[in-house]
């Protein structure tokens, strides 16, 4: 017989794609859009890192299959850079080199959730996790913060979310979309109920590097040492190092679970691009000043970004502590007139900012935060000013 596996029917198609499809329709018409909605930093990889790479290339080093994990070299990197960050050793065999963060989560996903499994995910959430939970039958548990909590998981909205079918816990610090992380007594405070349940703890740390004004982020694995055993940490150069396109990710995980995605993803990858993993090397053990360097660029973005929005009637925006998202409650615009009709919902405001403004931001919808609308701070600051102006003339025009 034929057809789509019935798996897929779960799965939501993305809002995103929608508005950067009306985005670059306008753009092949010439219209000059400011694309707030992308999730990438706008900068070069180091140049250092990009030589390394050609450097192996000469060298002959990337032309066959490697280990299907990672090459040994990167696996020490990484948990050398573990050590630097969390103060936590894992052993290389405890490391699963993937093709990006979403690749590692994917990996962990096919391994470990099944039907009956119930995956606690607090919200807003990136939009993967949910989805990747329901492609292999179990239940994502959206457990929603808001943003006069800081959006962050409040312990006893977590300890009434877990049953005995909850096979695990997904956080996400700083977060993708909110940009909110969690502080040391925060994230203990919610380690702590975890640790009276057995379940798996997955900490996606992608974006740790990146946290602004003095904020301290802290890893679950330096804190709560006696939960590494169940505990799953990701992490990438995508973000910290600009790499997105060179498509390197892992997980940092118990053997048991490891062993699980080497499995996986022996059975579906193999290995990831040996160049990638060379210049992968060159990121997380050369001088990190450039990293230091966006960070800083990246907070002084934020800055702008934050101000010019609570500046526009009827948007209010927390600043986030980290990642590169504003995520401004924008339901105060929403009764604006567009196309002959009042606003009423986020999705409408996004379209209507494209035409109006020609400014590119995600419904907060897509995270599970509707009312919401995000913008990436990846992107210049003459950008950012330039977007957010256009925004507000357009909704004082429109007022
Ligand atoms: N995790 C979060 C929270 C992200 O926002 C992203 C990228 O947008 C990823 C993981 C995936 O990163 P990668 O490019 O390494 O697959």
């Amino acid at each position: 017989p034929q057809g789509l596996a019935n798996r897929l029917s779960v799965i939501v198609p993305s809002i995103t794609l929608e508005v950067s499809g009306r985005a670059n329709e306008l753009r092949s018409r010439g219209v000059d859009v400011v694309n707030f909605g992308v999730g990438e930093p706008d900068f070069e990889p180091p140049a250092f890192v990009l030589d390394a790479a050609k450097s192996a290339i000469d060298a002959g080093k990337t032309s066959k299959y490697t280990a299907v994990t990672g090459i040994a070299a990167l696996k020490q990197a990484i948990c050398a850079a573990s050590e630097r960050r969390r103060g936590y050793l894992p052993t290389p065999d405890q490391v699963t080199v993937s093709v990006g963060a979403k690749h590692a989560l994917f990996n962990l996903a096919l391994a470990l959730y099944e039907p009956g499994d119930e995956v606690i995910i607090p919200g807003p959430y990136w939009v993967s996790y949910p989805e990747q939970v329901r492609m292999f039958g179990a239940e994502p548990v959206l457990v929603p913060t808001t943003e006069e909590d800081g959006w962050r998981l409040a312990p006893a909205d977590l300890q009434r979310a877990l049953t005995p079918r909850t096979k695990a816990v997904i956080l996400c610090t700083p977060s993708n979309p909110t940009g909110a992380a969690y502080g040391e007594d925060e994230l203990r405070a919610l380690l702590d109920v975890l640790r009276a349940h057995d379940c798996y703890i997955v900490v996606d740390e992608i974006y740790a590097e990146l946290v602004y004004e003095g904020f301290r982020n802290v890893s679950a694995a330096t804190i709560a040492p006696d939960l590494r055993s169940r505990l799953i940490i990701i992490d990438g150069v995508s973000k910290s190092y600009a790499m997105t396109g060179w498509r390197i990710g892992w997980s940092i995980a118990p053997r048991p679970i490891a062993k699980a995605c080497d499995v996986v993803q022996g059975q579906s990858t193999t290995n990831p691009s040996a160049v990638a993993q060379h210049a992968a090397v060159a990121a997380l053990t050369g001088p990190q000043a450039e990293v230091e360097a966006m960070r800083a660029v990246f907070q002084s973005r934020r800055d702008t970004m934050i101000s010019a929005l609570n500046a526009i009637p009827g948007v209010r925006c927390r600043k986030p502590e980290g990642a590169f998202y504003a995520f401004p409650d924008c339901s105060g615009l929403y009764g604006l007139p567009w196309k002959g009709k009042p606003i009423t919902n986020d999705e409408e405001l996004a379209f209507f900012l494209l035409d109006k403004a020609h400014v590119a931001a995600v419904p907060g919808g897509a995270f599970g935060a509707p009312g919401y609308l995000r913008f990436s701070y990846a992107t210049s600051e003459e950008r950012i000013r330039q977007g957010i102006s256009a925004m507000h003339a357009a909704v004082e025009a429109a007022s």
